[in-house]
């Protein structure tokens, strides 16, 4: 099998490096796939960071409004081959093909916002600060830029950053994650029908030495990162030990707590979607499901709407839920779940190794229920990502809202109730950046930011919006005086 191209300077070009590494359908087990892995991929960062700095110095000086016009014949393109892109998401990634499409749509979404950069970029004048002297702030932009992309969405988390990077006028790379390289192949195929100059938007495949090489790179001056919070860590020390501007967004353990009040129906149909959408491999799935009170009728509810969850190829489209990534991915969910029975839990529903029927070397694990899990034991704390969820009964609301925010994480946390003052109470307290009241999964739209917190998130600007542009801008601020008695008179 051909091993995948880069994308370097406006040209497809072979990677520097030899050794490769299979791309796998998480489903089947068949290749799909060769990607290069390995430290010659340094050599690939470097072409693709000439190439970026040698497209800087005119790329910048393109009006803002002219910037923006590829980005409305991207919209244009990735609208017209969504199907394409969708089907490849689910056959590297796993999720089934309704998840790849809103995937999608959340790229492209991404994109609209970013068409809006001619305002989004404007910035603040102060007239006559003292006498004959204003004042003003203007944004620029940074130089190149790079993404480092996780396997989980690998069609909308680039989109998170790449619109908002070269409308602001920077140059772009792009690491998708090695396990699903392919996706961004497709879109680069689009990127490729753009009328933009050569080098403003690159791709580079590979992992860690891809990786590290774009952090040591001196010619790189700020990186976006996605995917695990220890290798989130790493990548915001290393960057800014390298004087790189980094947001690293990290892992999550998301907490929904149900109050008494809560429409039933609806809240046991969105926390299964939640739990159990993606195969649980979302950063904002639900994990730890609360319920204040006694609510035997919620749990047997959660029970059955799990139970009944079809699990299978995601290109079936009559399947809920695909593999998860990796057959390591699910012997560390198994793992999980028998030291969650090993603290003491039970397990409600066991959907460890099912039988697929016709996939039966993929990595699936049905939707799994534990109960009486110990609060201080390490399952409930540990980010799971895999379609496993854990009830926890607590008396009250203060009670829930202690055990929330004694957590590490600090991504998404929701609230099930029809009580407006208990929601007011909860949005203020709980300590995360994301937080859904009657929602499961908090995803915030592209005009706002993607708002994790504590170990979910290392940085200060997240992804997305406003946040996004303040992030691919430094701000320069200027003073001008001009006296009147310069003046000449006409
Ligand atoms: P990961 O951390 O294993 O990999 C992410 C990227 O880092 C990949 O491109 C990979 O090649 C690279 N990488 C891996 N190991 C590295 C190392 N040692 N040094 C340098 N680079 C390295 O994450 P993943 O398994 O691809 O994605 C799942 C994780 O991402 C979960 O923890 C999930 O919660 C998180 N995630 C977070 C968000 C968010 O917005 N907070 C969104 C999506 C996913």
């Amino acid at each position: 099998m051909e091993v995948l191209a880069n994308y370097i300077g406006g040209t497809w070009t072979k990677s520097k490096e030899e050794n490769t590494v299979a791309v796998i359908n998480p489903a089947s087990q068949e290749v799909i796939g060769t990607v290069p892995l390995g430290s010659h991929t340094s050599a690939d960062v470097a072409s693709a960071v000439a190439a970026a700095a040698g497209a800087f110095a005119a790329w910048r000086e393109v009006p803002v409004m002219k910037r923006v016009q590829p980005l409305y014949k991207l919209k244009q393109l990735l609208e017209a081959n969504a199907e394409e892109i969708a089907r490849t998401i689910t056959l590297e990634c796993g999720k089934t093909l309704a998840e790849s499409r809103g995937e999608i749509q959340r790229a492209i979404e991404n994109v609209e916002v970013a068409c809006g950069m001619p305002v989004l970029m404007q910035s603040e004048f102060s007239e006559n600060i003292a006498p004959g002297i204003d004042e003003f702030m203007i944004r620029q932009p940074l130089g190149v830029c790079a993404c480092i992309a996780p396997f989980n969405f690998p069609g909308m988390i680039p989109f998170w950053f790449l619109p908002y990077a070269i409308a602001c006028g920077n140059t772009f790379i792009i690491k998708p994650s090695e396990k699903v390289p392919l996706t961004m192949l497709k879109v680069f195929e689009l990127i490729d029908q753009l009328d933009l100059p050569e080098g403003v938007i690159n791709l580079v495949h590979g992992g860690k030495e891809t990786v590290d090489a774009l952090l040591e790179h001196p010619d790189v001056k700020a990186i976006s990162f996605v995917g695990s919070t220890q290798i989130a860590r790493y990548i915001y020390a290393k960057g800014a030990a390298n004087g790189k501007r980094v947001q690293a967004q990290g892992g999550a353990k998301n907490p929904v707590v149900v109050l008494p009040d809560a429409d039933l129906d609806i809240s046991v149909k969105i926390i299964t979607d939640s739990v159990f959408g993606c195969a649980g491999q979302r950063c904002l799935a639900a994990s730890n499901i609360i319920t204040v009170g006694d609510q035997g009728a919620i749990k047997d509810a959660l029970y059955e709407s799990a139970k009944s969850r079809t699990t299978g190829f995601g290109l079936d489209e009559s399947v809920e839920m695909g593999p998860v990534i990796t057959p390591d991915s699910r012997s560390r969910i198994e793992h999980l779940i028998d030291k969650g029975i090993q603290e003491g839990g039970r397990v409600l529903l066991d959907g460890r190794k099912p039988a697929i029927s016709g996939f039966e070397q993929g990595n699936f694990i049905r939707p799994t229920i534990l109960e009486g899990l110990p609060l201080d034991g390490e399952v409930i704390r540990t980010e799971i990502f895999g379609p496993v969820m854990s009830l926890i009964e607590l008396g009250t609301v203060d009670e829930a809202l202690t055990f929330i925010n004694s957590g590490r994480y600090g991504n998404m946390a929701c609230l099930f109730t029809s009580s407006g003052a208990n929601a007011r109470k909860f949005r203020s307290q709980a300590m995360a950046g994301n937080i859904g009241i009657n929602i499961g999964v908090a995803a915030p739209m592209a005009q706002f930011p993607f708002s994790g917190w504590n170990e979910s998130f290392f940085g200060d600007l997240h992804g997305q919006g406003r946040h996004a542009v303040e992030f691919f801008t430094q701000t320069k601020v200027v003073v001008e005086r001009w006296p009147k008695e310069w003046s000449r008179k006409f």
